[in-house]
């Protein structure tokens, strides 16, 4: 197991910022960590880095304790924060080998080289890292949390902030570190979980409200079953709505709605069936890709 949590609180004050948290990561997986702003994710992956304690709770990271075990766990872990501080004023390779030399890593200027090739600095490498752009930063920034040849790596928000050719370079780099290593990840773009990550932890206010495979998460059960219907004419919305299984029914464009059922019935017939008796014709009716953003916005709403 690569890291492992068990009932996890954190308070700050009389602020609860996690409440008995607890998940498991395997080895090798690349983990989503989901939740809208001041979800708790920040503060989660602190104490999975030994940079905050938790209240209450246990957490192990390649099987050392958080709390007990610090040392250990800083060996196994690379950490790339929300705001990557990096001392603008010096070189990459010079900062790079900084933080080797902090790691007391051996062979500091091979490791500082493979690091160059793997995040893609090279043409890079001899600059200030303040005239680096911020997607060259963040390549900095990864390169600096696996130095040491971490298993773990956790990175708070990787992406953002980037533009959309950066943010393609910064996923694949991190879907090609995650062929080695267990990888996780917090961020608030579902595209970008839908794009890098094998499983999904949401997590609202402090506690979980999903865990699952990026691809299960999709097709919850809860979730609600949404069909495009084009109309010859405008249908009566209380009546589409009256319809058995019918949770909501949204006029978009022209005579075009969308009818959101409950995931187990087929409103598809009722519909046709309202559609006969009415004397409206359907001239297209499909049924619309369940997104993951949809399922996140349902279970974070739900919790409120
Ligand atoms: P996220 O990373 O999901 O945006 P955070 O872990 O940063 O969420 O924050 C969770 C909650 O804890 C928020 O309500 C935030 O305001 C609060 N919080 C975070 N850090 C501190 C702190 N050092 N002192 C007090 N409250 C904090």
């Amino acid at each position: 197991m690569s890291i492992r949590v068990e009932n996890i609180s954190k308070v700050y004050g009389s602020q609860k910022a996690l409440n008995d948290v607890s998940f498991e990561i395997h080895a090798g997986e690349i983990v989503g960590f989901l939740g809208p702003n001041g979800a708790g994710k920040s503060t989660m992956m602190k104490i999975l880095t030994c940079y905050i304690p938790q209240s209450s709770g246990k957490a192990s990271v390649c099987g050392f304790d958080v709390s007990e075990q610090s040392m250990e766990v800083r060996k196994n872990v690379g950490y790339l924060p929300e705001h990557n501080p990096l001392y603008l004023d010096m070189y990459v390779k010079e900062y790079l080998e900084f933080i080797g030399g902090l790691h007391k890593i051996n062979n500091k200027r091979n490791r500082v080289k493979e690091m160059i090739e793997l995040t893609g600095l090279q043409i890079e490498q001899n600059k200030k890292i303040g005239a680096l752009s911020k997607g060259y930063r963040q390549r900095v920034g990864i390169a600096q949390a696996m130095i040491h040849d971490p298993k773990v790596l956790i990175m708070d928000e990787p992406t953002t902030g980037l533009d959309p050719n950066q943010l393609e370079e910064i996923r694949s780099l991190i879907k090609n570190i995650g062929r080695e290593k267990t990888v996780m990840l917090s961020t608030h773009i579902m595209q970008e979980v839908e794009a890098v990550c094998s499983k999904v932890i949401i997590i609202n206010h402090g506690e979980i409200v999903a865990n699952d495979q990026t691809s299960k998460l999709k097709h919850r059960q809860e979730e609600v079953q949404v069909v495009q219907v084009e109309f010859d004419k405008e249908p009566s919305r209380s009546a589409l709505k009256s319809i058995s299984g019918v949770r909501e029914a949204k006029n978009t464009i022209g005579n075009v709605w969308l009818i959101e059922g409950n995931a187990t019935a087929d409103v598809r017939k009722g519909i046709f069936d309202y559609a006969v008796k009415s004397n409206i014709s359907i001239l297209s009716l499909q049924k619309v890709e369940s997104k993951l953003e949809d399922v996140f916005k349902s279970l974070t709403k739900k919790a409120e």
